[in-house]
């Protein structure tokens, strides 16, 4: 058939040449398309470019043929691309409003493809049956490769209405996403309707009125202009960009204030957020930052101040409102560079959290301060129940926790320790003569001279009514023996001023030394009681020690 067709002639005739030009166009449109970003319906988007081409290719051919057969053999050729553009149109349109990114699986193509087969085998075998086209079917006129009129027959119709069904799917999807959607996408899906709108209207103008592109069926063509159209809708306006797009929305919906202005310092873009604090609703597009009415001049200072800062935060007061303020610098790459297009101002009401950071800090302190005041009590409380309240000096309770201490620190050290206990001579006829509160006055004085004669590592204790233990840390033998000595001396040589007049007082001492006479204060307390039994024995107001009589010596009166 097709030597025949090349037999009975052809010719290049201009439209042929437009068509063809309009098939390559289509060829490097499908090429750049499958190399722009992934959108929806994709790969529907290229099986539509490749059903149409081939529906040019064969129109091309059909017009370029001059034989009326060999016109009607392109014409029933012209059918899979025919059937098979609305179809694949009508998934891509699907896919493409619905976000649907997964391809179309290889069982659905072909399920899409039998019937556009189906009428191909149909229009191809119609010089058998004439129900395709009619045999009424013929040139317009009798000039060499006149375009054929053709009576249609009821496959054709068939063909069509199955044809049409897609049709009026595409346009119901796209409609449908218009209604549904708003704002820069209401007006996208409208270029969207408008555009699918295109092929309808050459269709219908060709099967019904009967115009022509050439004299030809301006379908094709229309579907040409529809694959540009969308291709540049979707590629170059890129409105359904996922990301720009959400961003948009991000910006619509943040209840913080944003603005941004351009490197001459107007505002080309103010969220609602901005333009309800500042409320204002409409015309303030290029307005001048120090302009706006709310914090322009403030927020025109800070960026001449810190532009070059990036994301610090920086702090705007006003009315009693505390505000952050975040500036971004934008800027474009170059290869000078970069090119700074402009600044985003974030502005962010943090009255609430300064608040709460305040009362935070004002609490913290607060505690802080209970804190001071509760451990200073305690402290004292600590001081209280260690401190015996008649003469200050430590009690018993103390004893334990002090030589502990002090007997790890010494045996660290290598260091000699001596504990003298005292008790004052004839206490109680001091009392029964001159009154309990002159004894009390005594032991105050006592108390006084204890400490007194005491080295910063020393520590007296009162253990008992008129009692009092001294613990020496360092001190040997002759050391605790020569300064005992020298308190119990110094102490019966001095008047004691009392509320009942001076009195004398004189002390027995027994002196008990670690680790000769004992390693654990129970055993040194032993033997100082015995040596200050001694003391007594032996005639009182004096220090003696056990087993070195020795050292027991009587005080120069
Ligand atoms: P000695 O020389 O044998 O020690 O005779 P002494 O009278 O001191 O006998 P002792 O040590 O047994 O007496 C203790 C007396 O100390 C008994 C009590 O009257 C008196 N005393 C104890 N505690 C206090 C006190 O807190 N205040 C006063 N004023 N006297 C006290
Ligand atoms: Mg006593
Ligand atoms: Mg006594």
């Amino acid at each position: 058939m097709i030597q025949a067709c090349v037999a009975s002639g052809w010719s290049l005739s201009s439209p042929v040449l437009l068509t063809l030009l309009v098939c390559f166009g289509v060829v490097m449109l499908a090429h750049w398309v499958t190399r722009q970003r992934d959108f929806p319906g994709r790969d529907s988007f290229i099986l539509l470019h490749l059903a149409s081409l081939w529906w040019m290719g064969a129109a091309a051919l059909e017009m370029s043929f001059l034989g009326a057969d060999c016109k009607m053999f392109w014409a029933s050729m012209a059918w899979p691309g025919i059937v098979a553009t609305p179809t694949f149109w009508a998934v891509f349109l699907w896919q493409y409003v619905n976000s649907m990114r997964e391809p179309l699986p290889r069982k659905g193509i072909l399920g899409l493809s039998v019937v556009p087969l189906l009428v191909w085998g149909l229009a191809l075998s119609n010089p058998w049956h004439g129900l395709f086209y009619g045999a009424g079917s013929a040139p317009i006129d009798d000039s060499l490769g006149a375009p054929v009129r053709y009576e249609h027959g009821p496959l054709f119709y068939a063909a069509a209405v199955y044809v049409y069904l897609f049709m009026a799917f595409c346009m119901g999807v796209v409609t449908r996403a218009a209604a549904l959607s708003q704002g820069l996408h209401r007006r996208h899906y409208l270029a969207f309707v408008l555009v699918t709108a295109v092929p309808w209207v050459a269709n219908v103008g060709y099967v019904g009125f009967g115009w022509t592109l050439f004299g030809f069926d301006p379908t094709p063509f229309s579907f040409a202009f529809t694959l540009v159209a969308f291709s540049w809708l979707i590629v170059g306006v890129r409105l359904f960009d996922l990301l720009p797009v959400a961003r948009h929305l991000l910006l619509e919906a943040l209840l913080d204030p944003v603005l941004v202005v351009d490197p001459s310092r107007r505002v080309i873009e103010a969220n609602p957020a901005a333009l309800k604090l500042a409320g204002l609703q409409q015309g303030w597009q290029g307005r001048e930052l120090k302009q706006w009415p709310v914090f322009g001049a403030d927020l025109q200072a800070l960026l001449l101040e810190h532009a070059g800062e990036h994301d610090r935060p920086l702090t705007l007061t006003s009315a009693a409102r505390y505000y952050e303020v975040r500036l971004r610098a934008i800027e474009r790459a170059t290869r000078h560079g970069p090119a700074l297009l402009g600044h985003m101002i974030y502005v962010r009401d943090v009255t609430q959290r300064h608040l709460s950071e305040l009362k935070l800090a004002e609490a913290l302190a607060l505690s802080e301060e209970r804190l001071r005041t509760i451990s200073s009590l305690h402290e004292q409380l600590r001081e209280q129940a260690l401190c015996d309240p008649l003469t200050g000096l430590y009690n018993r309770r103390y004893l334990d926790e002090f030589f502990a201490r002090e007997l790890a620190r010494v045996q660290r050290e290598n260091l000699p320790l001596a504990v003298a206990l005292i008790d004052l001579d004839h206490f109680k006829r001091l009392n029964d003569e001159c009154g309990h509160l002159v004894g009390d006055d005594v032991l105050k004085a006592v108390a006084q001279h204890l400490l007194d004669n005491l080295r910063s590592t020393d520590a007296v204790f009162r253990i008992g009514g008129e009692e009092f233990l001294l613990i020496l840390p360092g001190a040997d033998p002759d050391e605790a023996s020569a300064r005992l000595q020298s308190i119990c001396s110094q102490l019966a040589a001095r008047e004691i001023a009392t509320r009942g007049g001076d009195q004398r007082v004189t002390l027995s001492a027994g002196l008990a030394y670690w680790p000769q006479q004992g390693q654990a204060l129970d055993e040194l307390l032993h033997a100082a009681d015995a040596a200050l039994y001694q003391a007594k024995r032996t005639g009182r107001n004096r220090v003696c020690s056990l087993d070195e009589s020795a050292r027991v010596s009587h005080p120069s009166r």
